[in-house]
């Protein structure tokens, strides 16, 4: 086995003899990405999480900031929840309606800072962060019929990169949500192989492949062996600023959610029939909101768990890193190697940088990791990389820490937690987001069940 500053030398002189002796390809992917980066001694962020945008960038707003009614008094009236006709009529969603009215319609004592007349807002379960956990958690809570009120910061969903692996279970999650054609179709086209290099160049042959299913030969070896022992869904690859767009316009088809955007949670009490938050928007005006539940799925720096006073427990600041997002037209055509031109989605490129290039969704950009100083390296990272003449463009490049974290607790009383509030992992194998999908999922269906009855 290869680790640290000998791995590269070693695989330099041997590089297949080495990586045959690791065994299991996973294992030993995994063993060369994490060993050969240098470590480094870091100045703990006050973010907490392992994404961490320090720098400015060129963000695309990708939709319309939807707009919140205010009244002259500058508390913010959000408009209820719309009940449907069956809610209406006495089924589970109406009940619970009614139920939920008659808790939380009158704070109590002391648990808001605004005089009751006016709160005037109550929602059953209220999502504070628009990520791709509470927007999954918005989107099964509103399917179960549970009314809903999800809240965000920013004024819209960022052109930024983070996650592009879906895995197999949150593919399962969203076809289950009637929402997985619509991933897929937003995400990678089905023939493209999710094919893993280990190279030292793109120009040159690789050290060695992990080749892995595209998702058309996926669904035949699932259809071809239906014994129960593959997933019901292949994985499916997609840029979380294609996913988180999607997943908010379909939350904002429920009539049961509603979804504010450039509206930030800024402290919050409970008691015991509720939970009262007070909000602010990007224009300085403030709010409440009341709610019987309250999910935190507001990051790694979530100040629901801070204000909770739960703390993540586990290592922090394992590397830093610069992931640059890089506008390429040619090079998926391009690429020399793989089964095809460009045909795969992860290159880790064998050198002291912990260099990597992943492919978006578009085929278009790409993103590249690399342990360097500053933002302009990123540029001389990618053309050793790439090594081909090509023209491209560097969109945004923010620095990122890896962390392994864990929070002591997901709950006190009426709140919740979810996503990168309560872990976080280091991104190789794609667990993240797929891990706060799963919580999403699993503490939407016990919150349904205790609203609902
Ligand atoms: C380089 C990289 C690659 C990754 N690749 C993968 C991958 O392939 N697969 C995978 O599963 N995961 C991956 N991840 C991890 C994944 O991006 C995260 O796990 C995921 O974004 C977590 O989602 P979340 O909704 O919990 O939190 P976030 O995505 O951080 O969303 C939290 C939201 O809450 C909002 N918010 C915060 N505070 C407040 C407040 N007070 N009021 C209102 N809103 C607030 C924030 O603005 C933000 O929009 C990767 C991460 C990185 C950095």
């Amino acid at each position: 086995m290869l680790f640290g500053g000998n791995a590269l030398p070693r695989l330099r002189a041997n590089p297949r003899l080495q990586l045959t002796a690791f065994g299991a390809r996973d294992r030993a992917f995994f063993e060369i990405i994490l060993c050969r980066a240098p470590r480094r001694q870091l100045k703990r962020s006050t973010f907490g999480g392992y994404w961490q945008p320090i720098l400015g960038s060129t963000n695309r707003p990708a939709e319309p900031v939807p707009d919140m009614k205010l009244e002259r008094n500058m508390t913010m009236v959000v408009q209820p929840n719309v009940i449907t006709p069956d809610q209406k009529a006495g089924g589970a969603g109406g009940r619970a309606d009614a139920d939920h009215e008659d808790r939380v319609g009158a704070p109590a004592s002391g648990a808001a800072r605004v005089p009751e007349s006016r709160v005037t807002v109550d929602t059953q379960v209220l999502v504070v962060g628009g990520g791709p956990v509470g927007l999954t958690l918005a989107i099964d809570l509103g399917r179960r019929g549970v009314r809903c009120t999800l809240i965000e910061q920013k004024e819209a969903p960022q052109f930024l990169p983070k996650m592009e692996r879906c895995n197999a279970r949150t593919m399962e999650i969203f076809r289950r949500l009637g929402i997985g054609d619509r991933v897929r179709a937003a995400g990678l086209r089905a023939d493209i192989p999710m094919d893993v290099y280990i190279v030292l160049s793109l120009a040159e042959p690789p050290l060695l492949h992990l080749p892995y299913s595209s998702v058309e030969q996926a669904r035949a070896e699932i259809r071809a062996r239906n014994d129960g022992s593959l997933p019901l869904e292949p994985y499916q690859l997609i840029s979380q600023y294609t996913l988180e767009p999607l997943l908010k316009s379909i939350a904002e088809t429920l009539p049961s959610v509603t979804v504010r955007y450039s509206c930030q949670l800024e402290s919050f009490t409970q008691d015991d029939a509720g939970v009262t938050a007070h909000v602010r928007k990007a224009d300085a005006t403030s709010g409440t909101i009341r709610a019987a539940y309250l999910a935190g799925c507001d990051g790694g720096s979530s100040m629901v768990r801070k204000q909770l006073g739960i703390r993540l427990r586990g290592e922090y600041n394992l590397l830093e890193l610069r992931q640059a997002l890089f506008r390429c037209d040619e090079l998926f055509d391009r690429i020399p190697i793989g089964n095809g031109p460009g045909k795969a989605r992860h290159y880790h490129v064998a050198d002291g940088e912990a260099t990597f290039l992943i492919m978006q969704d578009s085929t278009r950009h790409f993103t590249l990791h690399s342990v360097v100083e500053r933002d302009e390296d990123m540029k001389r990272m990618f053309e050793r990389t790439v090594t081909l003449q090509v023209k491209y463009e560097m969109l945004a490049c923010q620095p990122w820490r890896q962390n392994l974290l864990l929070a002591d607790r997901y709950r006190d009383g009426r709140v919740f937690l979810a996503g990168d509030a309560v872990h976080l992992v280091i991104p190789t194998g794609g667990l993240g987001m797929n891990t706060g999908v799963g919580d999403a999922i699993d503490l939407s269906w016990k919150l349904a069940a205790t609203l609902l009855g």
